[in-house]
């Protein structure tokens, strides 16, 4: 634990730092921006929180400013279908989201009148808002004094005190270390700047010491034992495993098929394909759970694709259409129209280079 002088130091050295080096992001209020009286909008905001989990800001962005314009309110987004949603979300990943959003939006509409609540605790109530998204809205919107904890801040409070147990298990006392140093006058820039300290000066590899306002106070600077920190068990391997997909044009058409809406990709569209298996099987078992009979060629090489708890491999087979009628008839060049994975769009992209 840090006494009162050094936290109230720590403070003012991380504000300070902020305040000059601090990123200026599409949705983010600057501390002058608060000073000249510009208060946080919390629609972008909580728009912004649920794109940025599992996804870099760069990318975001994109998106952030294509829904705001495609659905400038809570209302708009909540009235609008949800495979628009999907669609417009295609690219992002971790596709939850996209479906919470939706569902959180009609409850934000249904059960709050249109604004979101303004706490913590009711924040985490709706659907897609987890521990991390509550505390930031809370502290960025409603200026609430909470404890806005991600992985990166994990990092830098693990190294600040030498946090000698292994994660997970170290969680809770990152978070009381971290709620011990925040910043209860400056919640919203506080922990706006601990994550722009996380994202570009802690980092991962070559956290840039020299250039951090924490440097004196770090006890993994002073050992020089940064990397060391947040500890962690020795990595086990990713599991593999393979599927294949069927992919059959016929006159700028594609055939596609609706994922179920829970589990991976939920609600997404694909090509029709086999279950997923840890050990590639024979091709007469991919070929025995093809949609329907065709003269099936299986196209050279493979789509790789890692996600998050294994790495898929993924065979393609190109084959004819009969009289069969499938769920989507998706033309080629209106793909946009589709929530189509990157993931599909790779195996499409395969298929027909050949
Ligand atoms: S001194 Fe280095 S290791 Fe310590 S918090 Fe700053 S950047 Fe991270």
């Amino acid at each position: 634990m840090k006494s009162s002088q050094q936290i109230k130091t720590m403070r003012e050295a991380l504000l300070g730092w902020y305040a000059q080096e601090g990123r200026t992001l599409p949705w983010r209020i600057r501390p002058e921006d608060r000073a000249a009286g510009v208060v946080a909008d919390q629609y972008k905001i909580w728009l912004s929180e649920i794109m940025c989990q599992q996804t870099t800001t760069t990318a975001a962005s994109a998106y952030w400013h294509k829904f705001l314009q495609t659905w400038p309110t809570v209302q708009d987004l909540a009235t609008a279908p949800r495979d628009e949603i999907l669609t417009a979300w295609a690219g992002l990943g971790y596709y939850a989201r996209a479906r919470n959003l939706h569902k959180c939006a009609e409850i934000v509409c249904d059960d709050y009148g249109g604004v979101f609540p303004d706490n913590e605790a009711e924040l985490l109530k709706l659907p897609g808002i987890g521990a991390y998204s509550a505390a930031a809205i809370a502290s960025i919107c409603y200026n609430e004094a909470t404890n806005v904890v991600d992985g990166n801040v994990e990092r830098v409070i693990s190294r600040i005190f030498r946090v000698e147990a292994v994660m997970p298990k170290a969680k809770p006392e990152i978070r009381a270390l971290a709620a011990s140093l925040a910043d209860p006058k400056h919640p919203g820039d506080y922990a706006q700047a601990l994550m722009d300290l996380g994202a570009h000066i802690c980092k991962p590899k070559n956290p840039k010491c020299t250039q951090c306002p924490w440097q004196s106070e770090c006890a993994a600077h002073k050992f020089g034992t940064m990397t060391d920190y947040p500890r962690r068990k020795a990595k086990t391997a990713r599991p593999v495993r393979y599927g294949a997909v069927f992919f059959i044009e016929e006159a700028g058409h594609i055939w596609l098929r609706q994922r179920p809406d829970n589990g991976l990709l939920g609600g997404m569209a694909e090509l029709p394909g086999t279950d997923w298996t840890g050990e590639k099987p024979n091709v007469d078992i991919w070929l025995a759970q093809a949609p329907i009979k065709s003269n099936w060629q299986q196209v050279e090489g493979e789509v790789k694709h890692v996600f998050t708890h294994f790495t898929l491999y993924l065979s393609v087979f190109k084959g004819q259409v009969g009289a069969e009628k499938f769920e989507i008839r998706a033309a080629m060049n209106r793909f946009d129209k589709y929530a189509l994975p990157s993931l599909m769009r790779k195996a499409i992209a395969l298929a027909r280079q050949q």
